[in-house]
């Protein structure tokens, strides 16, 4: 495999664990069990329903939830959901719910969410950039709300919140789009959790849902089949044709983590250190490397930094590029630079990035 591929730092997609993608570039040409390529088996197969029902389990173990929460794969992206829930959880005419103004992603929920029902901004980084997450002592939320939603990882600004928000008698929704699966999460505590694929577990095409059964009971019954959790779930998530070759990559990835890594919280202590590999880089620069997060908020997945100035940012990348590393310009909404370090990035990829970086900065101070 080209070495290229392990030293991809993409803020998204990322890349996947190099043993999954020898058994998808197998499973291209034929999966043993049944003689067929991926890209060719129906989605109305055995082999697909024992697909869809593995990963459903895989993912609820991997959450530690039960059954009363549904799995849902379905299509359009983290964006869809950004309507879908409001959709199905906003009443139209009742309180507002709370939504928090973190960054990049969760301003993207604003609009969509504002189009279905009535919302408040509980908090909002905009006037600090983006630097910083709430403290507890700074968020006013409201009590009645009919649920609280906001971005456990705010993938451009590389922001990650540490601890579960909100309290327990407020439903919560996260967008865990950018962490998904990255670490152990208290996850009987959300009533609805999405994430798209393309960062910690699989390719773009399909979207994670994990919805508590009871939260679906009161939802608009004139909502179009394809945009009903209800309808999804019924089907276990084969409503229409779904994208079974994401799906079967997540189920692939989720064996991954379960056997291979050894689970949440294996995982969780190599992303640890992985970032603190990264961040250790930054704080020992002298101001060369500026992280762009507070201290306290620093994402395991996403680490954003400028460098003095554009120039050198410039070469910075050109540089990085002609040395193998790829994946490093930041978000075109900051700029900057950002090293995403989802689950299949080895610690082995973030030493090769952290001795680049060392001598980058050792090469501008001769
Ligand atoms: N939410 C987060 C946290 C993201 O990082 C992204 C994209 O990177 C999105 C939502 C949008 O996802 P999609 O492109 O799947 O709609």
């Amino acid at each position: 495999m080209n070495p290229r591929n392990a030293l991809n730092f993409s803020g998204g997609p990322g890349a996947l664990p190099e043993n999954v993608l020898r058994e998808v570039q197998q499973a291209i040409v034929e999966v043993p069990e049944v003689g067929l390529s991926v890209l060719g088996i129906s989605h109305r197969s055995d082999w697909f329903a024992a697909v869809v029902a593995e990963l459903e389990d895989n993912i609820r173990s991997l959450l530690g939830v039960g059954r009363d929460y549904h799995v849902l794969f379905l299509q359009g992206g983290a964006t869809q959901q950004f309507s879908m829930v409001p959709m199905s959880l906003l009443p139209p005419d009742g309180e507002p719910a709370d939504y928090l103004h973190t960054g990049y992603w969760s301003g993207k929920v604003l609009p969509a969410a504002r189009r279905e029902g009535p919302i408040r901004v509980a908090w909002s980084g905009e006037r600090d950039g983006f630097s910083h997450l709430p403290s507890d002592d700074t968020l006013a939320l409201n009590e009645s709300a009919p649920y609280l939603h906001y971005v456990s990882n705010e993938t451009v600004e590389g922001l990650q919140f540490h601890r579960v928000l909100g309290q327990d008698n407020v439903l919560r929704i996260c967008d865990m789009s950018s962490d998904f699966l990255s670490r152990p999460v208290d996850a009987q505590r959300f009533g609805l959790i999405y994430a798209h694929a393309q960062k910690n577990i699989g390719p773009a095409g399909v979207t994670v849902v994990v919805v508590r059964d009871d939260l679906l009971e009161n939802a608009p019954e004139d909502l179009p089949d394809f945009l009903d959790y209800r309808s999804q779930a019924r089907a276990h998530s084969i409503l229409n044709t779904p994208p079974v070759f994401s799906i079967y990559v997540v189920l692939l990835v989720t064996r991954w983590l379960m056997h291979d890594v050894g689970g949440l919280a294996a995982m969780d202590a190599i992303n640890r250190q992985k970032a603190e590999r990264l961040y250790g880089v930054l704080d020992a620069s002298d101001g060369f490397f500026r992280g762009h997060a507070a201290e306290r908020d620093r994402s395991l997945m996403n680490v954003a930094f400028n460098l003095p100035d554009e120039a050198l940012e410039q070469r910075f990348l050109a540089d990085a590029e002609a040395a193998g590393l790829s994946g490093l310009k930041g978000h075109r909404a900051i700029g900057g630079l950002r090293a995403s370090i989802y689950n299949a990035v080895t610690l082995d990829a973030v030493e090769q990035l952290a001795d680049f970086m060392d001598q980058f900065r050792g090469a501008q101070r001769r």
